[in-house]
């Protein structure tokens, strides 16, 4: 196990923050970390956080093949190798049941450009993909479509997809994902929430895909080392 401690120990810690944060409840959610070129490290299937212990996070291929660890890996984990295979600069995943998100993503609404962090962090207009069964092929796809060039998205009638450049990033892009949501919800009762004029959105995106790009080359510079 020693070889993958410290990717083991992050994880963990993360699935740990999603818990105190409530973020999700019990053993539903899961958080991941690229290892490698094709490897993640991820949390495993249906285990309560609190009783995880570094050994019990699951290193595995992106076929699904345990390569290092006892337990079964989350069975999202295609949802998880979806977004690596598609975002070659995302580093970490985390997929979670906040309950502010789950209060919209059974809307099926998306949630337009409101808010400049959501600009800033989550890279504007939230979509939401269409529902398909938990685990299944079919969701990992819709996701990686609603996600697009985004840290976030939803998933309807079922909860949150957050991204990052690491583990930390992921877990703010769940809660700023979180927060836009509750603004959202309770903006909504007063009426149709105002949407950023089109030129601050084009701006926003531009800067948005802009560092995008440049962690994109990072971390490319980083596998070319
Ligand atoms: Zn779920």
């Amino acid at each position: 196990m020693s070889e993958w401690l410290e990717e083991r120990r992050r994880v963990l810690l993360t699935a740990q923050q999603l818990l105190e944060k409530r973020l999700t409840v019990g053993s539903s959610g899961n958080v991941s970390q690229r290892v490698g070129a094709e490897l993640l490290a991820i949390t495993p299937n249906r285990r309560y956080t609190e009783d995880l212990t570094p050994a019990d996070i699951v290193i595995a291929t992106f076929e699904g093949d345990v390569v290092d660890g006892d337990g079964i890996p989350s069975s999202e984990l295609m949802l998880h190798v979806g977004v690596y295979q598609a975002r070659p600069e995302v580093q970490a995943v985390i997929h979670a049941h906040p309950r502010y998100v789950s209060a919209v993503a059974m809307t099926g609404r998306p949630i337009p450009p409101i808010l400049e962090d959501q600009m800033i962090y989550l890279g504007g207009q939230i979509e939401v993909a269409a529902h398909a069964m938990s685990g299944s092929d079919e969701l990992a796809a819709a996701a990686v479509l609603a996600l697009g060039e985004r840290n976030a998205c939803l998933l309807a009638n079922h909860g949150a997809l957050a991204v990052g450049r690491d583990l930390r990033a992921a877990l703010y892009a769940c809660e700023y994902l979180e927060k836009l949501c509750l603004a959202f919800l309770w903006a909504s009762l007063l009426g149709d929430p105002d949407v950023l004029p089109p030129e601050v959105v084009e701006t926003e995106q531009a800067f948005f895909r802009m560092m995008q790009r440049t962690e994109s080359e990072l971390v490319g510079a980083r596998i070319r080392r």
